[in-house]
């Protein structure tokens, strides 16, 4: 079996599913698992949705309608005829929502945000194989939560492999054209979990292992893995062959190409994962496999934008040593701060973190008691990887530069827009 899967991106409108259709054409669809995420940025629109729920906001009703229109639009231009049992689908599903809304009593913000996060991807899956079988290729529409079971760590679910992979041996059918959720699974009551943002390519590699696929493709606007992100890199070129350990640095430090979860199961068990152009869906892209990167390695470019430096002293010259950091970390993780880069020195430590659930100021509230805390909010961070000074210098360029680490293969820049 093949697992392909389709991001936000590649189905964020009726061009875009009626391309899903000609990609399948071109490729095939024979023993074919599809993995699909919701339509262009739907997930945020979600997000927005459920800030409107929990500020009570009197903007909640058109938020939702908004999602709802953007869909019918969709669904308007792929059927033209009203009558398509996918009308009604699709509005059961947003009934559901509705239903969800007006009901909820929990005031647990994370479980509430997975269940109507999930609505993207039960939509865009509903519509895509209505499509298909409107096109003429049989589906069968997967709910992937019957399958993927997961921990009720909510919006970042830890996946249960053991049930996982007894919920799918064997229970794939093979003679159709499979179609299912990326980034959705559940936990032991049956609520629905998310994988953390941009999982889908995660649930790829998830299928991919316990089904022994024999290849994982994601579809691309680009055309496959490149040394930088060509959204902000001019000359970025194409990697045609990387190792599973140079796509995990890459995906490591943030090249969003590829989610860094994906590569992890791929490798175990030596499945290829083909990263590929939906728009030139026949040119071979980038492999991922086994073995030594052949090409001489090209500096690769990664930015993570939005970073939070954080330089913590002690407060009375005392070093700072295992305790302190393994006190430092604890709370860190607490906090869900994600590191990304850290430097210390006798009395003073400075790490680079992620602060995706807006959780630092009640973890500054308690670092402050014990340390001096100097942060610096909005700096990038830059990461090269066979890095040499002409690269170096390509970043550094009109930036203030607040951090440099270099190590043998990688250089990591923490800077400033000036
Ligand atoms: P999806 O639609 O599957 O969610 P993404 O938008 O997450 O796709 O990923 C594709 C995007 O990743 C590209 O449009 C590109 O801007 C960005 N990207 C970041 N780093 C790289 C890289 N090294 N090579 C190619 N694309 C990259
Ligand atoms: N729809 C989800 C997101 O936007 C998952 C994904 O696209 O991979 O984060
Ligand atoms: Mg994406």
């Amino acid at each position: 079996m093949r697992v392909f899967k389709f991001g936000g991106a590649s189905v964020k409108d009726a061009a875009g599913i009626r391309n899903v259709y000609d990609v399948l054409q071109q490729v095939g669809y024979e023993d074919v698992l599809v993995v699909v995420s919701a339509m262009g940025k739907t997930t945020n629109a979600l997000e927005d949705v459920i800030k409107n729920y929990f500020d009570k906001s009197p903007e909640l009703n058109s938020s939702v309608q908004e999602v709802k229109k953007y869909h019918n639009q969709i669904l308007l231009d792929l059927f033209e005829d009203e009558t398509n049992e996918v009308f009604t689908a699709a509005n059961t599903h947003f009934n559901d929502l509705e239903y969800f809304l007006a009901h909820n009593k929990s005031p647990n913000y994370n479980f509430v945000y997975d269940q109507i996060v999930s609505y993207g991807e039960i939509i865009s899956t509903t519509i895509l194989s209505h499509f298909m079988n409107f096109k003429g290729i049989k589906t069968e529409w997967v709910d992937i939560r019957n399958y993927i079971k997961t921990d009720s760590t909510y919006r970042d679910a830890e996946v249960d492999w053991e049930l996982t992979q007894k919920n799918i041996a064997g229970n794939f059918k093979r003679n159709i054209l499979n179609i299912t959720q990326g980034f959705l699974g559940s936990d032991e009551n049956n609520f629905t979990t998310t994988l953390g943002r941009e999982g889908s390519d995660y649930t790829a590699a998830i299928l991919a292992y316990c089904l022994g696929a024999e290849s994982v493709t994601i579809w691309k606007d680009v055309p496959g893995v490149m040394n930088a992100d060509p959204r902000y890199f001019e000359n970025a070129s194409l990697l045609n062959h990387i190792s599973y350990r140079e796509a995990i640095e890459l995906a490591f430090y943030g090249a969003s190409v590829i989610h860094p979860k994906t590569l992890q199961p791929l490798q175990k068990k030596e499945i290829p994962l083909y990263v590929k152009s939906f728009i030139n869906p026949l040119l071979k892209g980038t492999a991922v496999a086994k073995g030594q990167d052949l090409e001489p390695y090209l500096p690769c470019f990664i930015v993570k934008r939005n970073q939070l430096l954080i330089s913590l002293s002690s407060i009375d010259f005392s070093f700072i040593m295992e305790e302190n950091i393994s006190e430092i970390f604890g709370l860190f993780h607490q906090f869900r701060l994600k590191v990304n880069l850290i430097q210390n020195s006798a009395i003073s430590f400075s790490v680079c973190v992620e602060d995706k659930f807006g959780n630092f100021n009640d973890c500054n509230a308690i670092l402050s008691k014990k340390f001096k805390v100097d942060f610096t909010e909005n700096v990038t961070l830059y990461t090269i990887r066979h890095f040499n000074e002409q690269a170096a210098q390509t970043v550094e360029d009109n930036k203030t530069v607040l951090l440099k680490q270099i190590s043998k293969e990688t250089m990591q820049i923490v800077t400033k827009e000036n």
